[in-house]
């Protein structure tokens, strides 16, 4: 069997990880099989769809590398694949059953279902739901209505008995009883648009879909899909319901973890490469111990059997030190382009770059690289070269187990080893090992020399190393801070 599988994602919002994750899911799965990955726009709710979000999947797929064999712009055999421009096919189908007596025309106003719910609330009736009022119209009846002009849905027939079951590979058997299914659900709305549950079927029978891999939440829909299956009479494709990703809380990942939205992930520097490893591993493994994956390696060894079938945990943390792999191993060049938008957003840099910019910049990647985790802490990490604040907080300079006498000393003292070595054209390591016998010296740790040190030339706590700092902003302008946090500790 050739293996065929779909993301079918409806442009309402902005691509998150568990959209996502469904996307990779499929395609690696498609590429692992030799098989065929389609993308198909599921944009029949009109009033929720956006333009944005259509160009924000786009852009995510193509951010992440990830190619469609078929869908939109590409085209392919089973196109279109917008559902919008394929709404004459989804009536067409629709009046196939009305004709096959398995669906059939509602004429029933909006206020007569309103009326209808208002009434099974009050008598608190088990039942609930479309209340089957057309589901045996006469011939006559129907052809009255539609003389008068009343636009009709069709809505599905559910068997009233009997159960349906559909199969999950990961979850075994699932059945429903027919009378637990809302009855006779809509296929095809009175302004002739189709419903989710007719569009998915149809198109996933029409471009031969031969796995069905989405999230959980589809799960109660399954019954029914089966049941539209059969009706046509056609194949009922493969499901494989994924498992549902979570915050580190066990509840639903949401807003309230954190971003979800990928492109927030990548306006933070985070890397496709890290993106795509990580959320891949989130619910599959390939056995249990292997975490660094590229995207090659994907397509040639995912398989199913590797999906879990616990709810799995989307990691914050754990996906920064995947990006700060991957910005480690990262090609140097690579990382100098994708950092200068940061460094021009700051204002720090030109845009373009002039030519001393780029020659620094090709200075500053390897120091800050190895203390990234994401590509937006070249800012923090390298402000010191661009805007001088300096800190005025001495307690800032302070480390821990030290006191601000000491850490006078350490600075006075310090910055005259470190000044001289420096000038001298000293080892880095022998004026280092000075440094660290005046901290022995003072009775504090070696941090409580270099501390005051850091916080003097960088202005900040986080910094890059010490001696990479001070190659990068130069030996004047680090005597001028030296001097500056010294006169701070000096007076008073
Ligand atoms: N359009 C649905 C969604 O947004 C697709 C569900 C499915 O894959 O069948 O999730
Ligand atoms: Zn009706």
């Amino acid at each position: 069997m050739d293996v065929r599988v779909r993301y079918a994602p409806s442009p309402t919002g902005l691509q998150h990880i568990g959209g996502i994750r469904t996307a990779l899911f499929n395609y690696f799965f498609a590429k692992a099989n030799g098989g065929k990955f389609i993308l198909r726009v599921e944009d029949t709710d009109r009033e929720r769809y956006s333009d944005e979000s259509l160009e924000d999947l786009y852009s995510t797929l193509d951010w992440l590398g990830i190619k469609w064999d078929e869908g939109p712009v590409v085209g392919g055999p089973y196109g279109p694949y917008i559902q919008s421009e394929r709404f004459d096919l989804y009536k067409e189908y629709a009046e196939k059953l009305v004709e096959m007596g398995k669906a059939y025309y509602c004429f029933c106003t909006p206020e007569r279902l309103e009326e209808v719910r208002k009434q099974q609330v009050e008598s608190k009736s088990e039942y609930q739901g479309y209340d089957r009022h057309c589901a045996h119209l006469s011939d006559s009846e129907i052809k009255e209505n539609l003389r008068q002009g009343i636009k009709p849905v069709i809505r599905f027939r559910v068997p009233t008995e009997g159960k349906t079951t559909f199969h999950d590979i990961l979850m075994g058997d699932i059945s429903r009883r027919n009378r637990d299914i809302s009855p006779d659900p809509i296929l095809l709305k009175s302004d002739g648009f189709p419903t989710y549950h007719l569009a998915n079927v149809v198109d996933d029978h029409l471009m031969h879909i031969t796995h069905i891999m989405r999230a959980q939440e589809w799960i109660p829909s399954g019954p029914l899909h089966v049941l539209l299956y059969e009706a046509f009479g056609w194949d009922v494709p493969q499901y494989c319901h994924l498992p549902m990703v979570m915050g580190k809380d066990g509840q639903k990942l949401s807003k309230r973890h954190g971003s979800t939205a990928v492109r927030d992930f990548r306006a933070k520097g985070y890397l496709p490469e890290a993106i795509l490893n990580y959320v891949t591993l989130v619910g599959w493994s390939l056995d249990g111990s292997t975490e660094f994956f590229s995207k090659e390696a994907l397509e040639k060894c995912f398989t199913m059997e590797g999906i879990h079938k616990s709810p799995a945990v989307f990691d914050y943390k754990k996906l920064d030190w995947f990006n700060g792999q991957y910005i480690r191993q990262a090609d140097n060049d690579r990382l100098a382009s994708l950092i200068a938008p940061y460094l021009q957003e700051a204002g720090y840099m030109h845009k373009p770059l002039t030519e001393e910019e780029s020659a620094l910049l090709s200075r500053i990647v390897p120091p800050v690289k190895e203390r990234m985790k994401v590509l937006s802490d070249a800012v923090p990490l390298t402000s010191f070269l661009f805007e001088d604040r300096p800190v005025e907080d001495k307690a800032v300079y302070v480390a821990k187990g030290s006191d601000e006498a000491s850490t006078a000393a350490a600075l006075s003292r310090g910055s005259a080893i470190l000044l001289s070595g420096l000038k001298s054209g000293e080892e880095e390591s022998s004026i280092e090992e000075k440094l660290s016998a005046l901290a022995s010296e003072l009775g504090i740790k070696v941090n409580g020399v270099f501390q005051p040190i850091r916080v003097a030339i960088t202005n900040s706590t986080v910094s890059l190393p010490l001696f990479d700092s001070i190659r990068l902003l130069g030996i004047d302008e680090t005597e001028r801070r030296l001097i500056r946090a010294d006169k701070l500790f000096e007076e008073n």
